[in-house]
């Protein structure tokens, strides 16, 4: 644009997956403000303080903007030409050492669906290893198994705006008034209009305060929670007989599961007055149209994935999924493109559209589209990747968006794995623990800099658009992948992001309907989507499941106890999440307004807990776990219950994931973020 002039540029959200339509204004190069959009389908006109206000970061003096190389134990600029040389050098080194199975990558929810296309056709067709995953794998693998299991697909069964109907809300292990503020409100708004709501959650969450029963179950323990819920429907004939007739499968296998689980003994489990229990699946039982949304509380577990499952039944059991009649159940996803990072094949067992590596078929048409064969053998997940690197099979790993060495679990262990890989590659925006430790560093453009789409919580496609170019020689992640299968003697075809989401279209079936075109035109689309003239499917399963029989799954998955309960040594459970003004590592929210707002990693923690062990609102506290030690400000509310405390993970240098434990879940490797047992020792 002519110096001076205002320009209004048209995108989405780059921080949380709600995807928020926001409209980005700029006047040379700089972002003046950045406003939500009015017919935004999710936020109609809302948008909240990240998505707003956190936007300084990308005209900060901290952006790398030239490529780095490792020389001499030093990272040094250099041009890009020398750094994809070093690159390609370096991983043609470990293919010759070690196969392809030797090299690695782990995309990025915050990158656009295009980039997690084109990395995991790089690392299929260019490396020839399916050593591929995202950070889906820390957060929502397991509503991916789980939904999938239950379902047939796995996202929400339905979209958002189904919610507008809801006559009772079941909010579960989440925190949408400071995880996913715009879906908060809705929730909220919805509520005072007359829905019932029933907050399921250890905290007293922001909506707690609104609900009628409020359950707070000791962490680790919800498939006992989900059980006992599911028992009372039972018990109290609340379930839709003629549905689970027609179109679910497991019922006497769960009956005789759920006999075991009365409201007593699941009291006894979870803590949960068998009272409140009762009430809860009563409100929930006699809705006309009840709603399931639930977060990470329900993932980040050992069994997770049978969370998910043991909530599915509760949605299964009246019928709420596949019939109109109320919402089926939506998993809140925790960043901008979790969702569509996976629908795009970024993960190690399946291409994208979710067609399995090993399924013959699969691998023939995507090799048909890419005119190179797709390898067997399913690859590593991430905790897998840390595993082989420190055992020294992995000999190249691609960091692309994260860093992994502040959010990932067990941070020391993590740190080690990027230490023993002969080489590590690294897509960033800053300088982060994890590029510290990598021996190339490409300087990469942000979601405000970008061109594709994302995928929301609630399956809709939606367009990014670059407000800025990026600064100084940062590049797109795309244009990234492109150079280094240049540098590689290989050509990915698909020029532009619009020609990788048609190339896509082409490989999955379901999203055949979609394109950049298309999106312009109509601002967002839900998948399914197969046909160009049609709408994508908004509410799944109108007409029968996605599984084999067509026929939603009861999964009868018994209670198990989390991978650590508290002890004389550890007597209390810490439990991560996020707060509202900082995202994740807060590399972004940290660098700007937002810091004024929340300026520290605080432990909150209940005042009985802090008379116990001598700890003062506002004062240091370290916080020791079997795996480390962070170092944080107390404070002291009500809303934890007594034996919990809880911190975010925004500030890295408090050290929060080196008290994290290596357990994940057993079906997908989800790490166990929401139960640690720690104990307190005052500053
Ligand atoms: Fe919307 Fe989430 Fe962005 Fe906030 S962070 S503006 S709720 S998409």
């Amino acid at each position: 644009a002519p110096r001076g002039d205002l320009t209004r540029t048209r995108t989405t959200c780059g921080y949380c997956g709600v995807g928020c339509a926001l409209e980005v204004l700029t006047r040379d190069e700089q972002v003046t403000a950045v406003l939500p959009c009015h017919d935004g389908p999710v936020n109609r006109g809302h948008a909240c303080v990240k998505g707003r206000f956190a936007h300084g970061f990308v005209r900060s003096p901290d952006r790398l903007t030239r490529p780095l190389v490792r020389r001499r134990g030093r990272l040094e600029p250099v041009s890009w030409a020398e750094a994809l040389e070093f690159a390609a050098h370096g991983l043609r080194a470990a293919v010759a050492a070690g196969g392809p199975d030797a090299v690695a990558a782990i995309s990025s929810a915050r990158a656009t669906n295009e980039e997690n296309y084109l990395v995991q056709k790089f690392m299929r067709v260019v490396i020839g290893t399916n050593n591929v995953d995202n950070c889906s794998r820390l957060c929502h693998s397991p509503s991916a198994a789980g939904l999938t299991a239950s379902f047939g697909l796995p996202g929400g069964t339905d979209v958002f705006d189904e919610a507008e109907l809801a006559d009772c809300l079941l909010v579960v292990g989440a925190n949408p008034a400071e995880a996913h503020p715009v879906v908060g409100a809705r929730l909220l708004q919805r509520t005072l209009r007359g829905a019932r709501l029933i907050v399921a959650d250890p905290r007293t969450v922001g909506l707690a305060g609104y609900a009628d029963v409020h359950l707070r179950p000791r962490p680790g323990t919800n498939v006992a929670l989900f059980h006992g819920l599911a028992h009372v429907l039972l018990a109290e004939g609340l379930v839709d007989e003629d549905f689970l007739r027609r179109r679910a499968a497991g019922l006497p296998e769960l009956t005789a599961l759920l006999a075991g689980y009365p409201p007593d003994r699941v009291a006894a489990i979870t803590g949960v007055p068998a009272g409140d229990l009762v009430a809860a699946a009563r409100l929930y039982g006699r809705a006309e149209r009840p709603a399931i949304f639930y977060g990470l509380g329900v993932t980040e577990h050992l069994h997770g994935t049978d969370g998910v499952r043991a909530l599915a039944n509760l949605a299964i059991l009246r019928g709420a999924a596949g019939t109109g009649r109320g919402y089926g159940l939506s998993p809140l996803r925790g960043q901008n493109n979790v969702q569509g990072a996976s629908d795009m094949g970024a993960l190690p067992d399946v291409l994208p559209g979710y067609q399995p590596v090993a399924d013959a078929a699969a691998r023939e048409r995507a090799a048909r589209a890419w005119g190179a064969p797709v390898p067997e053998r399913p690859g590593l997940r991430i905790p897998e990747m840390f595993a082989a690197a420190r055992s020294g099979t992995l000999r190249a790993l691609w960091v692309i968006g994260e860093d992994v060495c502040a959010t990932d679990p067990d941070a020391d262990r993590v740190a080690a794995a990027l230490t023993a890989c002969p080489l590590v590659l690294c897509n960033e925006l800053f300088l982060s623990d994890t590029a510290r430790r990598a021996d190339v560093v490409f300087p990469v453009a942000s979601w405000l800099e970008k061109d594709g789409t994302f995928v929301n919580f609630d399956r809709r496609f939606q367009r990014v658009r670059p407000a800025l170019p990026p600064p100084g020689e940062a590049v797109t992640d795309f244009a990234v992948v492109h150079a280094l299968a240049a540098a590689l003697g290989a050509d990915l075809g698909c020029r532009t992001p619009a020609d990788a989401l048609a190339e896509c279209g082409r490989v999955v079936p379901m999203f055949a309907g979609l394109s950049h075109e298309r999106l312009d035109r109509e601002g967002a689309v839900p998948w399914p989507c197969p046909d160009p003239g049609a709408p994508g499917e908004a509410a799944l399963y109108r007409e029968r499941f996605a599984t084999p029989d067509g026929r939603a799954r009861l999964a009868s998955v018994p209670y198990l106890p989390p991978g650590e309960e508290p002890d004389d040594r550890y007597p209390l459970v810490l439990v991560t999440g996020r707060r509202w003004a900082h995202y994740n590592s807060g590399s972004m929210t940290r660098r700007g307004g937002n810091l004024r707002l929340d300026g520290v990693d605080l432990l909150d923690l209940n005042p009985g807990d802090a008379a116990r062990y001598g700890v003062r609102d506002g004062e240091p506290v370290a916080v020791e776990s079997r795996h480390g030690r962070a170092e944080l400000t107390a404070r002291l509310t009500g809303q934890m219950a007594p034996g919990q405390v809880f911190c975010a993970f925004h500030f890295p240098s408090s050290g929060v994931n080196t008290l994290t434990s290596g357990h994940a879940d057993t079906v997908t490797s989800c790490p166990e973020y929401k139960v640690t047992a720690v104990r307190l020792i005052p500053g």
